[in-house]
């Protein structure tokens, strides 16, 4: 405990000369020089490149060191005098090794853009007080909130033009796919994260746990989801986008809900392995996405031959319609998983008994799953049968030793009943 602040300060001194390097290289290279900077003369296209071959770092950490280092060094003038750093208090403290990069490039990047738009004397106090608290031990993290809360107060024309230029940089893209996942970017109205995220919250925060397991219970026993925060994320947002799909308000395709396309090898959907492609999709699908398609959202067979014919094409089945859907739902209340908190209304419907074997699609045979148990309910150790139709779950081995049957949903619904009573 004593070495790790004593090396940061270290570290800070040494991240102070480092960004001292890199301004001067960027000082010697001006753009009017045209072929006679220095980094030209060195070959390079720019600074960046040029400090990026001397000390092997990626150019985008060439570049915040160049632009920090930049903000934080004494300048000289025209006449050759030497000039304040834009940023004197963070300067300062940043080379008495008192304020570490983190911290510094939080200030820089939140004054840094209203040293216009605000009194200067104003501006002047909000640096002080930044670099203050940080020394006085303010995270990096708590000083970029605070940062942001000075740099709306001291604007003096408001967030308005800050939020045009968001408006224009809103976006949303798909940028590929790499190892099995398609990425994308979303850069997102302040606002729409703030719905995101409250949707998200609703099924991930452990605040809306729905209590329906006695103390005594081993299910009720602590969180026993082995999922990331950020897989947890993932599926809450799967959850969200198959409960848009289903909306009856979504725009419809040609007349119905959105459809997505899957083809797959026939031999390979009755085997039960390999793959299959999705309309629009690069990355292959794993057949355990593809039977959960199936269960879920019903299919529509068609038959292709080997020139691309249609062979044959078989009306759409095993899809619960919404008025079954509805009766489940309020039936499970959510997710019969214990201790899973997908509200019903972002579940999906799975065949208790499997279609592709007989099971029938009616009420009896249908539980609510979200997205992620849905997923690895065959792989999951989870088992779910119906007793006089009523849902009953037994926990994985592991969880439960006993292999207890549990009826999931009558809790929920005595507790919907005494709710109703009561009105
Ligand atoms: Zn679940």
């Amino acid at each position: 405990m004593q070495a790790t602040p004593a090396v940061e300060g270290l570290g800070r001194k040494v991240d102070a000369l480092r960004r001292a390097c890199a301004a001067e290289v960027d000082e010697r290279s001006p753009k009017g020089l045209g072929a006679e900077r220095l980094s030209a003369r060195k070959g390079c296209r720019t600074p960046t490149e040029l400090i990026a071959r001397l000390t092997g770092v990626s150019e985008a950490t060439a570049s915040r060191r160049m632009n920090l280092g930049a903000a934080l060094a004494i300048r000289g003038s025209l006449n050759g005098e030497a000039l304040q750093p834009r940023f004197p208090r963070t300067a300062k403290a940043v080379a008495a090794g008192e304020l570490g990069e983190d911290a510094a490039r939080a200030i820089v990047a939140a004054l840094g853009g209203i040293r216009d738009r605000s009194r200067p004397e104003d501006w002047a106090v909000a640096e002080e007080e930044l670099v203050g608290s940080a020394v006085d031990g303010f995270t990096a993290d708590q000083t970029k909130v605070q940062a942001n809360v000075w740099k709306v107060a001291l604007d003096l024309d408001g967030v308005e033009p800050e939020a045009e230029d968001a408006m224009r940089r809103r976006c949303l893209v798909r940028l590929g796919t790499r190892d099995g996942l398609v990425r994308y970017r979303m850069d997102l109205m302040p606002e729409i994260s703030g719905k995101l995220e409250q949707a998200i919250a609703a099924v991930v925060s452990p605040k809306s746990a729905p209590v329906f397991l006695s103390d005594a219970d081993p299910l009720a026993q602590g969180d026993r989801d082995e999922r990331t925060s950020g897989q947890k994320r993932h599926d809450a947002f799967a959850s969200l986008v198959d409960a848009a799909a289903r909306s009856a308000d979504v725009a419809s395709m040609g007349g119905a809900a959105p459809t997505v396309l899957v083809t797959v090898d026939e031999r390979d959907l009755v085997a039960g392995r390999g793959a299959g492609w999705i309309d629009g999709v690069d990355e292959p699908i794993p057949m355990a996405a593809i039977t959960q398609f199936a269960c879920a959202g019903g299919m529509q067979k068609l038959i292709l031959g080997r020139e691309g014919e249609i062979v044959s094409l078989w009306s759409p089945e095993r899809c619960f319609t919404s008025q079954q859907r509805r009766a489940i739902a309020v039936r499970d209340g959510g997710c019969v998983i214990p201790g899973c908190r997908v509200p019903a209304g972002w579940c999906e419907v799975h065949h208790v008994w499997e279609h592709s074997r007989g099971g029938p699609t009616h009420t009896d045979n249908g539980v609510t799953l979200c997205w992620y148990h849905h997923r690895s309910i065959d792989t999951g150790g989870w088992s779910i049968r119906m007793r006089n139709g009523v849902p009953h779950v037994r926990a994985p081995g592991w969880l439960d030793p006993g292999g207890t049957w549990r009826p999931v949903g009558s809790a929920r619904a005595r507790k919907r009943r005494r709710e109703v009573e009561r009105t």
